[in-house]
């Protein structure tokens, strides 16, 4: 059997640590005591996604799970900052939407052009030539760089199309698109053969043109996870307009009322909105009709239900092009494809402060390290007053100042802590 489509996938990303800075100082032959020169440690590498067009599956992400875009390396002496690491760069197909795997919201839905920065990778450390004042001319310290992001999500392939055909598998899906388009989908007289969702643009006019998409047959039972069809579904949720391929030619001993209802039934169990969708009814396969009542009590049916029908021989061209000058019809009245906005909302995270904390002192200034407060900083986000708020109480709540003023801090000597430095207020 062929490889399974694979349209979601559960992957974890990492962003890359930002280096040390260095503790230097300039160092020349006869000349005495130089000033500090210890370079910045590089930024963490960001993991961003991108599309890319020639993708169609998620199938990637199936064998390789875990992605870690590179560190920062250290700063080193004579100012020289260590090198960034490098972007971690994800390849999707279009339409893929990118979500939380704890708690299912959208972060982002992959479908323009920008590249999506999903983990930033941590700052660099400062140099101790960055501390240089002028009542502190030989810094003794240098700092530690701030870690990068970690996260779990889940990759969802959801296509971006204008119009999605639903039927049965075998009724000539495939072939329509095929003759109303360039698409090559594979087309053969057997179920399933359709195991990806092929695109193709129809060009009714010009400049009236859409974007069609041939779903694997959706069989009973699919909603349920039965056979292939549940993994497809998600792929037409985005669809503004369904075309229902039914076959009326009664070669293969089916009821086409029965066969569209029980189409119908699975979309509602999916998905109740997309069982509302605006759909246009082919009948198709005229041209090898056995049994003309067959195709007047689906008329009969569909009309009832207040939808179109429209008569089809895919094979044979005959009724498509007035099939896609009606769907490009309704296209025009119809509201443009979802684009998916993000549920996500940032949470601070828990950081445990319990953790141990190392403070040294270098003349008016308190140099405090510990590896929760790394995390802590890494997760500020100091232009915005809530993120400044969440820092501030988790700070004071660690029991931090107490201990700077049991060690004897005075007011207006300065607290360093990483890439933060601030004046100590009691
Ligand atoms: P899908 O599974 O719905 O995509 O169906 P396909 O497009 O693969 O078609 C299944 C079979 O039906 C193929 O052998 C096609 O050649 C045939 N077929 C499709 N449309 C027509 C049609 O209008 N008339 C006739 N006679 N055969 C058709
Ligand atoms: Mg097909």
């Amino acid at each position: 059997m062929a490889a399974p489509f694979v349209d979601t996938a559960k992957i974890t990303v990492r962003s890359g640590n930002g280096g040390s800075g260095v503790v230097s100082f300039h160092r020349e032959k006869y000349v005495a005591a130089g000033g500090p020169d210890g370079g910045d440690g590089g930024r963490g590498g960001n993991v961003v996604v991108t599309i890319d067009d020639h993708m169609s599956t998620l199938m990637d992400f199936r064998y390789k799970r875990k992605y870690t875009a590179p560190n920062g390396a250290d700063g080193q002496g004579k100012r020289c900052s260590g090198k960034d690491g490098e972007d971690l760069v994800l390849r999707v197909p279009r339409g893929t939407v990118i979500r939380d795997a704890a708690t299912n919201e959208i972060i982002h839905d992959m479908s323009d052009q920008q590249p999506f920065v999903l983990c930033r990778g941590g700052r660099g450390g400062w140099g101790n030539k960055h501390f240089a004042t002028p009542t502190r001319q030989a810094p003794r310290f240098a700092k530690a760089g701030l870690p990068g992001e970690s996260r779990e999500v889940v990759l969802e392939l959801k296509l971006l199309a204008d119009v999605g055909l639903v039927g049965f598998p075998n009724v000539g899906k495939s072939t329509l698109l095929s003759v109303v388009s360039r698409a090559q989908p594979k087309i053969a007289n057997y179920h399933f053969t359709t195991l990806f969702p092929n695109l193709g643009v129809v060009y009714v006019d010009e400049g009236v043109s859409f974007v069609m998409a041939d779903i694997p047959g959706i069989i009973e039972g699919a909603a349920e996870g039965a056979g292939l069809g549940h993994d497809f579904l998600r792929h037409i949720d985005r669809c503004r307009l369904l075309i229902h391929v039914v076959d009326v030619s009664g070669s293969e001993g089916r009821d086409p009322v029965e066969d569209f209802e029980a189409i119908n039934a699975e979309l509602a169990s999916w998905s109740p909105e997309l069982a509302a969708r605006k759909m246009i009814v082919a009948a198709n396969k005229v041209d090898i009709m056995t049994d003309p009542a067959l195709l007047d009590r689906l008329r009969e049916h569909v009309e009832g239900l207040g939808l179109e029908l429209f008569e089809l021989s895919a094979a044979s061209h005959q009724g498509t092009r007035e099939l896609m000058k009606k769907a490009a019809q309704e296209l025009a009245q119809l509201p443009p494809v979802t684009v998916y906005e993000p549920t996500y909302v940032e949470r601070p995270p828990e950081v445990d402060t319990s953790g141990e904390v190392t403070i040294q002192r270098y003349d008016d200034t308190w140099v405090v390290e510990a590896p929760w407060l790394q995390r802590l900083i890494a997760n500020v986000n100091f232009g915005d007053y809530e993120s400044r708020n969440w820092f501030d109480k988790v700070l004071r709540q660690s029991g931090l100042f107490d201990r700077l003023e049991s060690m004897g801090i005075q007011d207006g000597e300065i607290v360093s802590l990483y890439d933060l430095e601030f004046e100590y207020q009691r």
